[in-house]
């Protein structure tokens, strides 16, 4: 019999078992199998981790940036050391693809070094008032901050928050989704390997509703970096109205991807299908609604069907490859759309059904999916899958275009395909969306913001920006004599 391992949470450096004693089975979704028990955490763990962070708190803001950044860089390093081991982890328990899996962990590592980087680039400014006075601003880190990730993409999405947080002075308590922890907690330990001092980033383990919900209302978190869905971010959000708690949540999405007739249409072609079933669609930036000027609607949306069936379903397969649902909630999620799409009226054009791959029967893969004759009023236009599914909706001009692209209660990013470049700036200024690809889609850079318009989120991550957005400015101001 297989022998399961079960982990603790990770806390000051070491492996701790909850005070419940119990544990949550991580399975694996290409064969339903236990990858591994992580600890099912409760409000006592979550108090005990944060004591733990507060005592290592004034330390890590004090330390000399510079010195704060190489540690750093040492830990993003000791991520690449690491990918091969965390990447087949990490595909066992999210159904990333191998190849994809490793991608998003080599960006996870980049955020440790770029942030790394930046810590002594962080500073205050001086601010000209005359002569009888000196004024100037700090920038200090807001202490304990909780940082909640999904199982989307567990590693990478994890980096992005804690990287800026830590660079910028702060301690983390994380929640890494209970369907993929197992990462988040063997590279919290390699971080204390490389030199992260411990109590500096600790991981409780286990459900939103406990551990998460405990994290954000604890009176000494005094910052929430969330991503997830736009329903936990409205709790998370009202929790820290009451606590004025500033958040950043980074939400879903049903992002418009844009082709004009004067694109390249071969290059929008791979862009489009790329652009809504990159990692199987669970990506909250996908281009799931897809745009087609109706003078190439017939053309692009036959050629892209077909295109849709030499994509590869199977964990071990090239880039780009479907791997299966990250989890049973999720697939079943996605098959309940497939019969809202037959309500709604849209034609199927590919996909719709399960897929088979040998030796995983029993997993939850899908086969790309594409529906044609989609108008933006059905709920497959408007509703956020999150599975590998785009709907094709036609438009005639650029001004219809931008009035369907804007039709929705997300922004979280938006894809243009054209040759016409005045047309392409002119269209993204229109766009009520926080990112905008032009002739390409879907971002991994670190350097570029992401974050979301209208329910997509509030605030920043990526970039020099979201390093800002751990510190809180303060003012002093000397009168001269
Ligand atoms: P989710 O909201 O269900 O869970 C996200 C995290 O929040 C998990 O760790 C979960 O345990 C925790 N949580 C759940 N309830 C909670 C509560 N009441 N209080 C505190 N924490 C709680 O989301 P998910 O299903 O894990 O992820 C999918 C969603 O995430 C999609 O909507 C997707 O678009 C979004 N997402 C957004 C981004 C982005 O950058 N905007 C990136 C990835 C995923």
């Amino acid at each position: 019999m297989q022998n399961i391992k079960s982990y603790g949470h990770f806390i000051s450096g070491d492996f701790q078992a909850p005070s419940s004693n119990e544990y949550i089975e991580s399975i694996n979704p290409s064969e339903q199998s236990v990858v591994a028990r992580v600890a099912k955490g409760s409000t006592q763990d979550v108090e005990h981790a944060i004591g733990a962070s507060k005592s290592a708190n004034k330390k890590w803001a004090n330390m000399r940036p510079q010195e704060r950044g190489r540690i750093l860089i040492n830990v993003g390093r000791k991520l690449r050391e690491n990918i091969k081991l965390l990447s087949e982890l990490e595909s066992k328990e999210m159904g990333m693809p191998l190849q994809a899996a490793s991608m998003a962990l080599d960006t996870a590592a980049t955020y440790f070094e770029y942030y790394g980087g930046l810590a002594p680039a962080l500073h205050g400014e001086t601010i000209p008032v005359g002569p009888g006075q000196h004024s100037y601003t700090i920038l200090e880190p807001y202490g304990v901050v909780g940082v909640i990730t999904p199982w989307n993409a567990p590693l990478n999405q994890s980096a992005r928050s804690i990287a800026p947080a830590l660079a910028a002075g702060n301690c983390v308590v994380h929640k890494p989704s209970e369907y993929t922890s197992l990462t988040a907690l063997l590279f919290a330990q390699m971080a204390v390997e490389a030199g992260l001092p411990k109590d500096v980033w600790n991981v409780v383990t286990g459900l939103g509703v406990d551990v998460g919900d405990s994290l954000v209302r604890h009176p000494q978190v005094s910052k929430v970096a969330f991503t997830g869905s736009v329903k936990t971010g409205q709790a998370i959000g009202a929790i820290a109205a009451q606590k004025i708690m500033p958040v950043t949540l980074e939400l879903g999405g049903k992002s418009p991807n844009i082709v004009f007739e004067d694109a390249d249409l071969g290059a929008a072609l791979m862009g489009v299908l790329m652009g809504f079933s990159a990692n199987s669609g669970q990506v909250c930036l996908a281009g799931t609604r897809v745009l087609i000027q109706r003078s190439i609607y017939d053309e692009f949306s036959k050629k892209l069907a077909a295109t849709a069936s030499f994509i590869s379903v199977g964990l071990d397969k090239p880039f780009p490859s479907l791997g299966p649902i990250a989890n049973k909630e999720q697939y079943e999620k996605i098959l309940g759309y497939f019969d809202v799409a037959k309500e709604d009226g849209a034609t199927l054009l590919a996909g719709g059904e399960k897929a088979t791959v040998k030796g995983s029967e029993k997993g939850f893969y899908l086969k790309p999916t594409i529906y044609g004759d989609v108008n933006n009023n059905m709920r497959i236009a408007r509703e956020e899958i999150f599975g590998p599914v785009g709907v094709l909706i036609p438009f005639e001009d650029e001004k219809e275009a931008i009035a369907i692209a804007n039709d929705t209660e997300y922004g979280l990013a938006a894809g243009i395909w054209t040759k016409d470049l005045s047309r392409a700036h002119r269209v993204a200024s229109q766009i009520d969306a926080g990112q905008i690809y032009v002739n390409y889609y879907l971002d991994t850079g670190v350097e570029h913001p992401v974050g979301g318009y209208k329910k997509s989120g509030i605030g920043r991550e990526k970039g020099m920006g979201a390093l800002k957005q751990y510190t809180q400015s303060k003012n002093i101001t000397i009168k001269l004599v």
